[in-house]
């Protein structure tokens, strides 16, 4: 099983690739260990074109190796602080997708204005306060960021997204990333409307229940 968990990762690192979410061997991908305070993620200076199951390593959540004769990511700090604050995470990815990245380069939530949104990724995506790559201020301050929903910007950098495995993580990357290009094409002209704030209360209220019920 966990062999399957390492695989997953590996793919979902490819298909960020393919996609044109990432470039060389930036972002990173995780899934959770079973069992333990540990996680697969994908390993440093690796190219996600050739990354295979084999150079997907298992670590702490401070980063510290466990299995696996790579490097972990230089982000794994980042990683392990999602895991460790929200026990529902079981994967995570971080990508720097153009319209997302444009976003947080200007420092500006993604408001809630479809309704998907709110009932996938728990309403408006926020920005993160700045700090290094690599920081534990980054992790900290991604955490705080992320809150209970499934999506973060991350300031001057790109996004992080979580899920129940790591196609599913993805799967609120292509969102968030398809959300600051809607965004970014409707807030350039006047008139762009966010959803009535009711309606995201609401939503928001169906997004928590499917959350406790494994459903989102
Ligand atoms: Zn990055």
């Amino acid at each position: 099983m966990a062999c399957g968990l390492k695989a997953s990762v590996a793919e979902v690192a490819r298909t960020m690739h393919r996609e044109g979410l990432v470039v060389g061997s930036a972002g990173n991908v995780s899934a959770r260990a079973e069992g333990d305070s540990a996680m697969h993620i994908t390993p440093t200076g690796v190219l996600y074109a050739d990354m295979t199951v084999d150079h997907v390593v298992t670590v702490t959540f401070e980063g510290d190796p466990i299995e696996g004769e790579g490097l972990p990511s230089s982000e794994s700090l980042l990683h392990g602080a999602i895991y460790a604050a929200r026990p529902d995470v079981q994967a995570v990815v971080h990508a720097h997708p153009v319209h997302a990245s444009a976003m947080a380069v200007r420092q500006e939530a993604i408001p809630a204005f479809v309704d998907e949104q709110v009932v996938y990724l728990g309403g408006a995506v926020a920005v993160s306060d700045y700090a290094p790559a690599a920081s534990e201020e980054l992790a900290d301050n991604a955490v705080e960021g992320l809150g209970e929903r499934r999506a973060v910007l991350l300031a001057n950098h790109g996004t992080l997204t979580v899920g129940r495995d790591p196609e599913d993580a993805l799967e609120m990357t292509r969102l968030t990333e398809r959300l600051a290009q809607i965004w970014l094409l409707a807030s350039g002209r006047p008139g762009a409307q966010h959803l009535p704030r009711d309606i995201v209360e609401a939503e928001i209220e169906l997004y928590r229940m499917m959350q406790s019920e494994g459903d989102v």
